[in-house]
């Protein structure tokens, strides 16, 4: 499907503003998929450049200076670099394990589940909490994951993960139940132009389309690999949640086992249909095991990959 990709429409005829007028606010592809991905999630949903978009949105727009961040320990390292960055502008943020309670802060952000640990957060301490409480759910998906029903008051996804799907677009996305968040996340996307594409907004249509068959099909074959990987021999550990599609093993030479792969491709990211693995240390240093490779399983066929698993493990 061809997107409307105009950055302009008319004034109404009485030269007001109609529904559309200039892209950075909103266009048509935008609003079709926010609301696709609201509808699922329970929620009022809002579109982003990239997933670090949304972060940046709900940082800018929801923190003051001096606000005070809890930060779950393990999760997608750009996000803990994005709060190292806002250090500059006042934001204090502390790390904590978030499968137990966290501590006074502002804002708690966590990950459901942490990428790459997969840990995940304890919904219970979180409702108790009085910050205002942030959830990547972008592992989850809203198959396994209604983030807004556990009581936190925004989720985030990095839409370009499993919610599109293919590899091929970048997408954040928020979603909120109360008008007046939502009303500051538009307000600051606007003003920032963090704004998603259409073509992007396109491939979130089309990835929801089957996204309930390919969540599926990944679970079946990832709780088929962790199992199988949990028993090999030159695997020393394996954390897997039991859902959705990644997998992060230890082994004792990551590199080897990452360039060993031929199906999977060796490559960063996560949530597409083709499987890719990684050594994370390279990007994450000592903050994280260093013989964890990431593994993200895509729609091959389960055996096939596991073949390859197994002949980069020997
Ligand atoms: N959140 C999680 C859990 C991620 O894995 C990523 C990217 O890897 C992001 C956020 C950032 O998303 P994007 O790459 O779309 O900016």
């Amino acid at each position: 499907m061809e997107p409307d990709r105009r950055t302009i429409w008319p004034y109404d005829e009485r030269g007001e503003l109609d529904a559309f007028y200039y892209a950075r606010y909103a266009h048509p592809a935008g609003v079709e998929a926010e609301s696709r991905l609201g509808a699922l999630e329970g929620g009022d949903a809002l579109l982003y450049a990239s997933g670090m978009g949304a972060a940046t949105t709900v940082l800018l727009a929801l923190a003051r200076a001096g606000a005070t961040v809890a930060l779950a320990e393990g999760v997608y390292y750009g996000t803990s670099l994005l709060m190292r960055e806002l250090e500059r502008w006042q934001l204090a943020f502390s790390e904590f394990d978030q499968t137990g309670a966290p501590p006074p802060a502002d804002i708690v952000w966590v990950e459901a589940p942490a990428n790459p640990v997969l840990t995940s957060p304890d919904w219970e301490a979180l409702r108790a909490h009085p910050g205002l409480v942030v959830c990547d759910a972008t592992i989850a998906t809203p198959v396994y994951l209604l983030a807004l029903d556990e009581g936190v008051d925004v989720v985030l996804h990095s839409a370009t993960k499993y919610l599109c799907g293919h590899h091929d677009a970048l997408l954040g996305a928020t979603v909120t139940r109360d008008p007046e968040l939502t009303a500051r996340l538009r307000e600051l996307r606007g003003r920032a132009g963090i704004q998603a594409s259409p073509d992007s907004a396109t491939s979130l249509l089309r990835g929801l389309d089957t996204l309930d068959e390919r969540m599926a099909r990944i679970t079946a074959t990832a709780s088929e690999l962790a199992s199988r990987l949990a028993a090999h021999p030159a695997v020393q550990k394996v954390r897997y949640p039991g859902y959705s599609g990644v997998i992060s093993f230890d082994v004792a030479d990551p590199r080897e086992v990452e360039t060993g792969t031929k199906v999977i491709v060796n490559a960063t990211s996560l949530g597409g249909v083709t499987s890719t693995i990684e050594s994370r240390y390279r990007w994450e240093g000592d903050r994280i095991p260093q013989g964890l490779l990431r593994l993200s399983v895509g729609l091959e066929d389960a055996e096939a990959l596991w073949s390859d698993l197994e002949q980069a493990l020997r």
